[in-house]
């Protein structure tokens, strides 16, 4: 079974560039007078997106820190995430010292809204959304309540690279979008993370705080004043990204088009064949959602615990990466793992799609033969799960 952890190639031209850095030993974002190749990401990804500013930074945890911080919030006040997200967004929001409400989110791996809704408080003074695994909730309704409210909306993207909604780039939808450049993502730097806005008071507080001491924000090429306002009134974060990443990073943004539509076909494919079987649930994009998937998630139906822990097994068995968020020990992404929060609420909804979620890889390398073969071996392990069950 092909390995669904291993990265594609770098291309060339990083190899190009890594040299000539290594050459010049110039391996922070600074040094240079102009043209440093972390401002070039930068203007890259700014006009990429369609964004007014950019700001590459170590991470999408990162960025969604800064994001946060960027919104000049009191202390303590509360920021909506959803249930199923990675423990980086609660982390964020701890660490920006606001404190973390967590909404229900559906077997769709989507927000439930009416849940969004009822938790949408005069008390909530941000919203961090979660397209995770690249789902993405309901952005009409979501705007247009937060907008009625003027609720500043951070959209985690660290999985949506390539996704739209009605033809618009997620990322862009609410007031900062956050990526991630790690490994597992569409687009890897090993490490890294990006935050875009139209917001010149955001971009500018953000650009400050990731460690843009002294003069440095001269050399971001953004058009704003406020720079001088905030110098020295801010604290230095220094989470900024160095040259070798942006030098790994810059190449892949022209792959991204074709990464998005063979992940997509790749996903759709795999997608149908697990359909066929009675005890699998693929749940379907929403209408407005053209997706950019890495990954595919299915629910397992008629399941028991024993035998949804059977089929991890079998799985592994098989070298076949896949497991159930809830049952899979220490998952990252089930809520109640998250024991740096002061109190973790009990989500039913959220708690019985984590049980049943199913997760497993999909790089947008793998050719359809091998996304067959990943196909047969899932149906194959669901088959044998539900056959052992009373072993
Ligand atoms: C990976 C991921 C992050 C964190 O990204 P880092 O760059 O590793 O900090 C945040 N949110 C989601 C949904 C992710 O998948």
């Amino acid at each position: 079974m092909k390995n669904l952890h291993q990265a594609e190639p770098i291309p060339q031209a990083a190899h190009d560039a890594l040299n000539d850095l290594l050459q010049s030993g110039d391996l922070f974002r600074y040094t240079a007078e102009s043209d440093a190749p972390v401002t070039l990401l930068e203007q890259e990804f700014a006009q990429m997106m369609g964004a007014k500013f950019a700001l590459a930074v170590a991470s999408c945890s990162a960025a969604l820190f800064l994001s946060l911080r960027a919104l000049d919030l009191p202390s303590n006040v509360k920021v909506l995430i959803p249930g199923f997200t990675f423990a980086a967004v609660p982390s964020a929001v701890v660490h920006a010292n606001c404190k973390p409400v967590l909404v229900e989110v559906g077997s769709n791996y989507r927000l439930d809204m009416s849940d969004f809704e009822a938790k949408l408080t005069d008390e909530i003074k941000a919203v961090i959304i979660s397209h995770m695994r690249g789902h993405t909730s309901d952005m009409d309704r979501i705007m247009h309540l937060c907008d009625a409210k003027s609720i500043p909306v951070i959209e985690d993207a660290a999985h949506s690279l390539g996704t739209t909604w009605r033809g618009r780039k997620i990322g862009t939808l609410g007031k900062v979008g956050c990526f991630s450049f790690q490994s597992y993502k569409l687009v890897n730097g090993g490490e890294g993370g990006i935050l875009i806005t139209d917001d010149e008071d955001i971009i500018a507080r953000a650009v400050i705080m990731s460690g843009a001491y002294e003069n440095n924000w001269q050399k971001h090429n953004c058009e704003t004043d406020l720079f001088r306002t905030y110098q020295n009134t801010l604290p230095l974060y220094n989470t900024r990204m160095s040259n070798l990443s942006a030098a790994v990073i810059r190449p892949q943004l022209a792959e991204v088009p074709r990464r998005a539509e063979d992940g997509l076909r790749n996903h759709d494919h795999l997608a149908a064949l697990l359909s066929t079987h009675a005890h699998i649930e693929v749940p379907a994009a929403l209408p407005a959602e053209n997706r950019a998937p890495d990954s595919i998630q299915f629910n397992l139906a008629g399941f028991s615990d024993s035998e949804a822990e059977a089929l991890m097994k079998y799985a592994a068995d098989f070298g076949l990466g896949l497991s159930i968020f809830g049952l899979h020990d220490g998952n990252a992404r089930a809520f109640w793992n998250w024991k740096f929060l002061d109190e973790i609420p009990d989500l039913l909804k959220t708690r019985a799609m984590l049980m049943r979620a199913c997760d497993v890889r999909l790089p947008a390398a793998l050719t359809l033969d091998e996304v067959e073969e990943i196909g047969i071996a899932i149906l194959s392990c669901v088959e044998r799960a539900k056959r052992a069950k009373a072993a």
